[in-house]
């Protein structure tokens, strides 16, 4: 599928390749010629690698040594836009190209010649008697005529096992076909009607048309309190962009929050899009990055690495819960995919909309200054409005040892429980206690790779570490003393929250949710559509649970520990804790009955608190704002964190210190250089860790400076530097 035959059949060309070079090799056109953007698949030493024709080759390579492209490979082209997208969002990340280049090549089997696969489509037969079971295939057959089912499917679709629809093939009533396995996408219509819109809904809805209609780039933040309909109105914006034919990208912060969304757009369009993460099975991510390329799939709801998909032609990318933190990639290539949105969006003249009830300080930043338009939904859908807000002191609470929700909190849930509404009980910590503590010697239970404590889970009955994953059987001895049963569990998790609600209301059905008690997406999805439908009275759950989820029965939100977002030095901690509040608080009463959110507090006169109590969001980030100003902070300063790590803690200083005493580039552009310093996980995996921190002004060219101070380094042995522009975590 070469572009034009640019290069004829044995020109020099350069193809960049995803292998860790630092530079484009050169090749000869293969037989044929080749064009800029095709995929191919050279030679590379004896192994034959994945790569893209990058442009004619530099030249410097000795003739004679020069091997032909493998073969090309039959993808569309990369187009001229995405090869941009790459170079830029490798400077801007200080990221070599090909790691980019992996990010928009993660389609395993892209090479693999198009391989077929059986479908099952009605046969010309017949038969006159049939079992109830072999009924129920033909009906799926016979009302979905034009649909292609596999063996599986169609089973599945009947509710029968695959015998059966074997058995009518041999009586000739289905027909066994071959068929090619990357079927295109089922056409999405957006010309039938959405919900009708309430007048807020309807302007935010025709400003985001028209600027879809405008071909242009541009920015909006849509902001609205949970349950505004944010989702109804950027649907709309979906609908202006696949009507002029242009295609669609739609973020999602979180797996679990797809199933729902895709219900969402096969309502609304009649067809489910193209879905994009790590739960996607390997050849349906084959099927998508081709269609997506030849312009066989109009739209695409995934994560974070969607950003780096083959659009034919992107019109629009839709941001929801545009503050989240899990749109920053925090291993590998670190990146944060709402600014790559904005700036892919930027070279394909497409639109983006940034969606959120509370949006992150930059957004609300760029809004303020005028670089993004800002929309704003600020009632409720329907009856549902806002719940009230309190705080319960806990300093004038009376609670026993070793337990953690006040007896106002326990009233409030008992009252919800009684006229048989829900009640939320919100701790942002997994598992059964953060520390496991030796009472004879005080010593914590630690993690023997990580400077990290490990944590109780008493689900698992295992201890694990919330660093490397790594897990052990909770022991009865201390591994310092050897002191037998004197290990005690130190502080609450999420679930002695659980087991605490369960001995103060023995009759109540709880159900917990936190992101490592599902062995899938799958299951978890299910027992949200559970608690949705009414079968929990008390839900217990971390931060998962804040994300946007419908819980219709839900009229009560405690926060068992509203002051554990306001610790830590981390810049973000007053935003973060700020967001999250609002964000659960926000699962109340998004019915008729109204809601409220108690947040348990021993410093209920924290500005943060009474910001989020008050609900004076503006009040709240401009004087967010003026502080980051003053400190020369993000967004209106800039920083890199630069991570040095290895398994020789004295080598990993010496790095460091060479780095900071040779700092010179950076000086050159005024920016501060602070550390190194021992990162606050001191060790992660055995390997140690060091930061440094580089702060510049805003305008100042702070990755070219950083490529320069970097650039004559040598690694040795296992030592590690990564660059964190924007840095979002300080782990
Ligand atoms: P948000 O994305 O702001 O949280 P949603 O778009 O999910 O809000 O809307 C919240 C709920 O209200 C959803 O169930 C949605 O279908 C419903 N809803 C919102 N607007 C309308 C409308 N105009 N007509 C009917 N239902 C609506
Ligand atoms: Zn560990």
């Amino acid at each position: 599928m070469s572009q034009t035959g640019q290069f004829r059949e044995g020109a020099r060309v350069g193809v960049l390749t995803t292998q860790p070079l630092d530079r484009v090799l050169d090749y000869r056109a293969p037989e044929g010629g080749c064009g800029v953007g095709d995929f191919v698949e050279v030679p590379l030493g004896p192994r034959k690698v994945l790569g893209v024709v990058w442009g004619p080759g530099a030249g410097d390579f000795d003739a004679a040594k020069l091997r032909p492209v493998g073969r090309i490979l039959d993808v569309a082209p990369m187009r001229d836009e995405m090869r941009d997208f790459l170079h830029r969002a490798a400077d801007y990340t200080v990221t070599p190209l090909p790691a980019m280049l992996r990010l928009a090549t993660r389609a395993p089997g892209l090479g693999d010649a198009p391989s077929m696969r059986k479908i099952y489509k009605l046969g010309s037969t017949v038969p006159n008697r049939l079992t109830d079971a072999r009924v129920k295939v033909m009906d799926v057959l016979r009302s979905q005529s034009d649909a292609a089912f596999t063996l599986k499917e169609l089973a599945d679709h009947a509710g029968v096992s695959a015998s059966v629809v074997k058995g009518l093939v041999g009586l000739g009533a289905i027909r066994e076909e071959d068929s090619p396995r990357d079927l295109p996408f089922p056409v999405l219509d957006p010309r039938q009607p959405g919900k009708a819109l309430t007048d807020d809904q309807t302007t935010a809805a025709q400003t985001l048309r028209e600027a879809v209609r405008n071909d242009r780039f541009a920015t909006t933040l849509l902001k609205g309190v949970t349950g505004s309909g944010k989702t109804e109105v950027y649907l709309e914006a979906v609908a202006a962009c696949l009507a002029s034919g242009r295609q669609a990208l739609v973020l999602l912060p979180e797996i679990a929050l797809t199933a729902e969304f895709l219900d969402r757009v096969e309502a609304r369009f009649g067809a489910r899009p193209a879905e994009w993460h790590s739960g996607v099975t390997m050849t349906e991510r084959r099927r998508v990055f081709r269609m997506l390329g030849q312009g066989d799939a109009q739209m695409v709801v995934g994560a974070r690495s969607a950003l780096f998909l083959p659009f034919q032609d992107l019109g629009l990318i839709v941001v929801d819960e545009e503050h989240e933190s899990s749109y920053k990639q925090e291993d590998g290539v670190l990146y944060n995919a709402r600014d790559m949105a904005v700036l892919r969006a930027m070279l394909n003249d497409a639109q983006v909309v940034l969606a959120s009830a509370t949006p992150s300080l930059e957004t609300w930043a760029n809004a303020k200054a005028g670089k993004y338009a800002r929309i704003d939904l600020t009632a409720r859908f329907g009856p549902a409005r806002l719940p009230e807000m309190r705080a319960i002191d806990m300093r004038d609470e009376t609670l026993d040892r070793g337990t953690w929700i006040s007896p106002t909190l326990r009233g409030a849930v008992a009252e919800r429980f009684a006229k048989g509404e829900q009640s939320l009980l919100f701790l942002n910590r997994r598992g059964y206690a953060p520390v496991t503590l030796c009472r004879a010697c005080g010593q914590q239970v630690g993690c023997d790779h990580c400077d990290a404590r490990m944590v109780e889970h008493r689900f698992l009955k295992r201890l694990m570490c919330h660093q490397c994953g790594e897990t052990k059987p909770i022991p009865t001895i201390c591994p310092s003393c050897g002191a037998e049963d004197r290990l005690a569990p130190v502080g609450p998790g999420i679930e002695r929250i659980t087991e605490e609600a369960q001995s103060v209301f023995p009759q109540a059905r709880i159900a917990t949710l936190s992101s490592d008690m599902f062995g899938s997406a799958r299951a978890l999805k299910a027992e949200i559509e559970r608690i949705a439908s009414g079968e929990a009275d008390i839900v217990i759950g971390t931060q998962l649970v804040a994300k946007g989820h419908n819980f219709p029965k839900l009229t009560l939100v405690g926060v068992i520990d509203a002051d554990l977002g306001l610790q830590g030095s981390d810049l973000r901690a007053a935003e973060r804790c700020f967001q999250l509040m609002r964000q659960v608080a926000g699962r109340a009463g998004r019915a008729e009955a109204p809601g409220l959110a108690l947040l348990q507090t021993h410093q209920p006169a924290h500005p943060v608190i009474q910001a989020i109590l008050g609900g004076e969001e503006e009040a709240f980030w401009a004087a967010e704002a003026a502080q980051r100003a003053a400190a020369g902070a993000p967004p209106y300063g800039r920083m890199a964190g630069i991570i040095l790590s290895g398994s020789d803690a004295g080598a990993v200083f010496d790095l460091g210190n060479h780095l900071a005493r040779n700092a010179r580039p950076l000086l050159e552009i005024g920016a501060e250089v602070f550390g190194p310093a021992p990162a606050p996980i001191a060790r992660i995996r055995g390997r140690h860790r060091v930061r440094l921190l580089v702060k510049a002004a805003k305008g100042a060219p702070l990755q070219a400076a950083l490529r320069r101070w970097v650039a004559p380094l040598t690694l040795r042995g296992d030592l590690r530097l990564s660059i964190d522009i924007d840095p979002q975590s300080f782990y």
